[in-house]
């Protein structure tokens, strides 16, 4: 406090270091010509990647460009709604934005035809049962309800396939 120098009517009355208050912040975001194109074909319940020219991974959602090979993707490729968990994490830490019930599981799901995993929330299933190679399933939001946004998909659930055989996700692993 020796660094403040207070008016004489001030001293000895603690200083305001902080205040704490509601704010509201818009955004607007521009996604690029890539990711626009997967939105609208999320909005058309479709899944929709880009595959590489030289080193054919499919990337989704796609940003336009292979980032190993510094070159355009243009190769639209349609993806299963259907996936393997290829990592994934138990959340136990409430937030203040959260709805979710804890505990609930996020995971690395590797699209059928893709070679990159999309992040989504994992339920139908007891946390402790999800695991590595888990077949799963997109559950969508109700026809009606979706538009271009990766949130028309609700979360993924196991389809009851059995697991995916380890090398087919342990790039991704
Ligand atoms: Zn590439």
């Amino acid at each position: 406090m020796s660094d403040i120098q207070l008016p004489e009517r001030l001293e000895g009355v603690e200083p305001v270091r902080s205040i704490r208050t509601f704010a509201s912040l818009t955004y607007q975001y521009t996604p690029g010509r890539a990711a626009s194109r997967f939105l609208k074909e999320v909005e058309r319940k479709r899944l929709v990647g880009q595959r590489c020219p030289v080193c054919k991974k499919v990337y989704v959602p796609p940003r336009g460009s292979c980032p190993t090979d510094g070159v355009a993707t243009e190769e639209e490729v349609e993806l299963g709604h259907t996936g393997t968990i290829v990592s994934f994490c138990v959340v136990n830490v409430p937030f203040m934005a959260n709805l979710m019930e804890i505990p609930y599981v996020g995971a690395l799901i590797q699209l059928d035809g893709s070679d990159i995993p999309i992040m989504h929330l994992i339920q139908e299933v007891p946390y402790d049962e999800v695991h590595m190679g888990m077949r799963v399933e997109a559950v969508w939001v109700p026809d009606g309800e979706i538009s271009h946004t990766l949130e028309s998909i609700k979360y993924f659930r196991p389809n009851g396939e059995p697991d995916a055989p380890y090398d087919s996700y342990k790039e991704n692993a």
